[in-house]
């Protein structure tokens, strides 16, 4: 019975792929293979690094009944489940020793072909200095963007990709309805990758088939003509007189924005919120 070690380097850095490598120490074996920076498939870091480490394991010719101790990292998350469900004789453990070196070593090694100074050098395990130095480095260079991580490809697919948002003066297209989303009117944004390209699908917040992982709006609800209306509260974009008091709301300042039936209800909000009357729009 053979025992393999799972380890992985350079995650917390901005730059640069994350570096995974599959050691054993008798015999002493190291296999490694690096993350792209980016790539096109909807699947997060955890996915992708699960399906190299596969084909890692693989090529090493890994047996279930070797034992096989993996990093405790997010990074590893979607292995360790496969490694459960395929029936491995797995756990998580603390890194050291060989792997761990191999792993920063071969974390470095990339640094250094790319020509990051030679004397950038991960010192008593301070991860955040030599991250950051390395990041200095990057956002020098004549080109940075080819250094960068993707992060937005990182994230785990769908659930992240969900974001609450509104649609400010441009109406939009519900993906689900195909109705209309409304000019300030909240909406959910879905970023995604297709064919290589990054495209967004919108949704009326009650079509989105997921529950907005990020982004919130602040909600009121004003009397007009003695019916209520629910809005949001949004900076203005462009400096336009309230209706209520006929002064300006600047651009950047918060604003009522609501719906009476197919009429945009808008206002300084305390206008609208102590205001008396009738109102033209
Ligand atoms: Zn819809
Ligand atoms: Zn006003």
């Amino acid at each position: 019975m053979r025992t393999w070690y799972i380890e992985d380097a350079g995650g917390g850095c901005r730059a640069f792929s994350e570096v995974l490598v599959l050691v054993s120490e008798e015999p002493q074996e190291v296999y490694s293979v690096k993350l792209p920076l980016t790539w096109n498939e909807d699947i997060g870091m955890s996915e992708m690094a699960c399906r190299l480490m596969i084909g890692l394991m693989k090529k090493a010719g890994v047996s279930k009944s070797d034992r096989v101790l993996v990093c405790s990292g997010n990074i590893f998350h979607t292995l360790h489940q496969w490694l459960e469900k395929e029936g491995y004789n797995w756990e998580t453990a603390k890194m050291d020793g060989i792997a761990h070196h191999s792993a920063e070593e071969a974390f470095y090694k990339q640094l250094v072909e790319a020509g990051v100074p030679a004397n950038f050098k991960l010192e008593d395990r301070d991860y955040r200095t030599f991250y950051r130095q390395v990041e200095k480095w990057v956002k020098s260079q004549p080109d940075p963007a080819r250094y960068w991580k993707d992060r937005e490809a990182r994230m785990a697919p769908a659930k992240t990709r969900y974001r609450l948002r509104n649609t400010f003066a441009r109406p939009r297209k519900c993906h689900k309805c195909k109705g209309k989303i409304l000019p300030y009117s909240p909406m959910v944004e879905y970023r995604l990758r297709h064919k290589g390209k990054k495209t967004r699908h919108y949704f009326h917040p009650a079509c989105s088939p997921m529950e907005p992982y990020k982004g919130k709006l602040d909600y009121a609800t004003v009397k007009v003509d003695g019916q209520e209306v629910e809005g949001i509260i949004l900076p203005c974009k462009e400096e336009s007189p309230c209706p209520v008091c006929g002064r300006p709301i600047k651009a950047g300042e918060r604003a009522f924005y609501g719906y009476l039936g197919d009429i945009l209800v808008f206002g300084h909000l305390p206008c609208l919120l102590g205001r008396k009357g009738s109102l033209q729009y």
